[in-house]
């Protein structure tokens, strides 16, 4: 039973461009991504595993089955919160948090950026929300998800290699840089 469905992308594999290109898209989407949910309905046949939803299989597996569950969710998660026409600034309530935590939102993408460019070799960049509805930046390395530290995500950007190579080679800055510019903080607000 294939119970994991790849899903959807809401935009076309050139809308992004130049911050991420179709080609890239079509690796990192149609490849990669698509490669984690084909070996997790894989590796979860026959399992406790098997019937369960995505959030539950993070918080509880380990191993292959965890690393491909959670590169599933965080690539979904990922792709979700770009457009062709974003939000270009946060607004309310979001943008009141990230004030109180961080001072200001240009204060706050620039700590992201740091943390994500900072993060050593594969993994991700997270904003989430704590306990106590605070906001807070986690970094997470290979398939790391902030969930398993009882955080609530609500950004985040992929900094494994795959994500940025084909558009800015060995240039993670650049990479992060140009993402801000198709992140629609309408989602973020959503997701807040
Ligand atoms: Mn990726």
């Amino acid at each position: 039973m294939s119970k994991f469905t790849v899903k959807e992308l809401p935009y076309t594999n050139n809308a992004l461009a130049p911050a991420m290109s179709a080609e890239t898209l079509e690796f990192h989407h149609d490849k990669h991504y698509a490669g984690y949910v084909n070996k997790l309905n894989e590796l979860v046949e026959g399992t406790e595993f098997e019937n369960r939803p995505l959030k539950e299989i993070i918080l509880h597996a380990q191993g292959g089955i965890f690393n491909n569950a959670a590169q599933a969710w965080n690539h979904e998660f990922f792709f979700d919160q770009f457009s062709a026409t974003p939000k270009a600034a946060p607004e309310g309530a979001l943008a009141e948090a990230l004030l109180h935590a961080f001072g200001s939102v240009e204060e706050f993408q620039k700590k992201f950026a740091a943390a994500a460019v900072g993060q050593f070799g594969s993994g991700w960049a997270w904003l989430c929300k704590n306990k106590d509805g605070q906001l807070v930046i986690d970094t997470e390395s290979n398939a790391g998800n902030p969930m398993t530290k009882g955080l609530e995500p609500i950004l985040c950007f992929d900094v494994w290699e795959h994500a940025y190579y084909i558009d800015f080679r060995n240039r993670r800055p650049d990479a992060m840089a140009s993402w801000w510019k198709i992140l629609d903080w309408a989602t973020i607000e959503e997701r807040f």
